[in-house]
């Protein structure tokens, strides 16, 4: 559990982050670095779920020493899906980090939408969805460790 007062914004009450994959923990496939280390940090405080198309096909194996819940989501509408996921564990205790224009409606959901430009860039309707944008990755998850500067980025 994270809580976060911000002023003017609200009171967040995390218990979960659910996280897009292909963008945002992973370049090609492949984990950035350092995300393992952070998401073990993370998952002491959260429990953290990725939802992903899985392009690449890659994702259970990526993730499989860090003990994330991994949610493979088939069909053609991938933003309804993953705002659903967010909808079905709580979005009032979400907070989604994503790239993609398929993460728009995860991102507005969530009680807190954090994008992430990283390598592959961030889609201007995600963009425009969020609550707060990173550089990469690594910024992302250190908001979660470090929730001054949420406050910071957020308050009136
Ligand atoms: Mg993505």
């Amino acid at each position: 559990m994270i809580d976060i007062a911000v002023p003017g914004f609200g009171l967040l009450e995390l218990t979960a982050v659910v996280c897009d994959f292909n963008g945002t923990l992973a370049r090609d496939g492949q984990l950035v670095d350092g995300v393992p280390e952070l998401l073990a940090r993370v998952s002491r405080l959260l429990t953290v779920h990725v939802v992903t198309a899985d392009t690449f096909g890659t994702v259970r194996s990526a993730l499989a020493s860090t003990g994330c819940d991994v949610a493979v989501i088939d069909g053609p509408d991938q933003a309804l899906a993953k705002a659903a996921f967010v909808e079905r564990i709580g979005a009032s205790g979400v907070v989604a980090i994503g790239n993609g224009r398929n993460d728009r409606l995860m991102l507005a959901s969530a009680a807190l939408g954090i994008g992430v430009i990283g390598d592959e860039g961030i889609a201007g309707e995600a963009l425009s969805a969020c609550d707060i944008v990173a550089r990469n990755i690594g910024d992302a998850l250190g908001l979660l460790l470090e929730p001054r500067r949420v406050i910071a980025s957020l308050r009136d």
